[in-house]
């Protein structure tokens, strides 16, 4: 079978490796197709994983072939799955931090979404594996894991009826995390980006308010906006740590920040400390997704909650994944999400 492995440090190649053998309790699936990720683009332009390596986690496929054992599945189901399942017992998942347990990032899908066939091992069938209904297309099925990742920030982001949300970098993470917030009752949400592009389709996703940071001071906006009381809630969704200290600067009393992403370079931050103690302000990590949000996401999608035509901009074909990535980091384009689909 045809898979993109990616071999060292931007160097992907198109293989035939053999197709993985499923045991009685696992499944085999044709990728239909499979989101490329920011943390995708990360790992193959980084050192941060071991390689070779098969990526891809954002994947919908075919059930093909199935284990003597499987009775809730038939030949031909179209499924979504997820990398990583908790152990759901040690110390972290009994607390409900199921991403930060130790078994979390041991498993994973065999070899990875960007290949042909996929085995999903016992534990992900169980956990992290669900059927999708014929409404939902296999291209709008990748976000499904995605839209489950945000949910699981957005559960600590605690958003009320007439908060307002400040979204700061608008990829597609940052556009479904705006759509979320407005579902969640939002009533106004801003969001920062330095792509005009990228502002103009979260306006057309119903955002609010879209303020271009390369031409204007994003703080006096937000106090514009917001009156001067500042943000309720900002989430930040764009790898740049200085915008941890912006979002210290525009968050109200008591306010709560979510950090959505990861920060390769510079890693330390100033930032005005008064504001924990006196302004009780929280600023709030978040990482990966649990088991317990994907029926969620799923259920957004079948009952057409989300505008995904906005979001997905360009379909790629295995063979075809450094292409797409040369297009998804080139700020000259105009792109949002791509997807890599085994056929095209
Ligand atoms: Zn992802
Ligand atoms: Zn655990």
């Amino acid at each position: 079978m045809k898979a993109s492995v990616c071999y060292k440090k931007n160097d992907l190649r198109t293989e035939d490796l053999p197709t993985p053998e499923i045991s009685d309790n696992e499944v085999l699936i044709k990728m239909l197709a499979c989101g490329l990720c920011g943390t995708d683009i990360q790992k193959i332009r980084g050192d941060s994983v071991t390689k070779p390596t098969v990526l891809g986690h954002e994947v919908v496929g075919q059930i093909v072939k199935k284990g003597k054992n499987i009775n809730n599945y038939q030949l031909g189901d179209r499924v979504i799955t997820a990398i990583h399942v908790p152990c759901f017992t040690c110390h972290y998942c009994n607390k409900g931090h199921y991403t930060i347990c130790e078994q979390f990032r041991t498993n994973n899908i065999d070899p990875g979404g960007f290949a042909e066939f996929i085995r999903i091992p016992e534990l992900h069938l169980k956990h992290l594996t669900h059927k999708v209904s014929d409404n939902v297309t296999d291209e709008e099925a990748t976000l499904i894991e995605p839209i489950a990742c945000c949910l699981h920030g957005l559960k600590q982001a605690d958003i009320r009826p007439d908060d307002s949300v400040l979204i700061m970098g608008v990829g597609t993470i940052g556009i479904l995390h705006a759509q979320l917030a407005k579902i969640k009752g939002a009533n106004k949400v801003i969001v920062s980006d330095m792509s005009e592009y990228k502002l103009q389709k979260a306006l057309k996703v119903g955002c609010d308010y879209a303020i271009n940071i390369t031409e204007k001071d994003i703080i006096s906006e937000v106090n514009q906006i917001t009156n001067g009381q500042g943000v309720d809630v900002i989430v930040i969704a764009a790898g740049v740590s200085s915008l941890v200290s912006d979002a210290v600067n525009m968050v109200r009393r008591a306010g709560r920040i979510i950090v959505f992403s990861g920060f390769d370079k510079n890693k330390l931050v100033t930032l005005d400390a008064s504001r924990f103690f006196k302004d009780e302000i929280s600023i709030i990590g978040t990482y990966s997704v649990t088991p317990y949000e994907f029926p969620e996401a799923l259920d957004l999608l079948e009952k057409r909650k989300l505008n995904t035509d906005e979001m997905i901009t360009h379909v790629f074909p295995l063979d075809k994944l450094s292409e797409a990535i040369d297009l998804s980091t080139d700020p000259k384009q105009s792109v949002l999400k791509v997807i890599i689909k085994s056929e095209i």
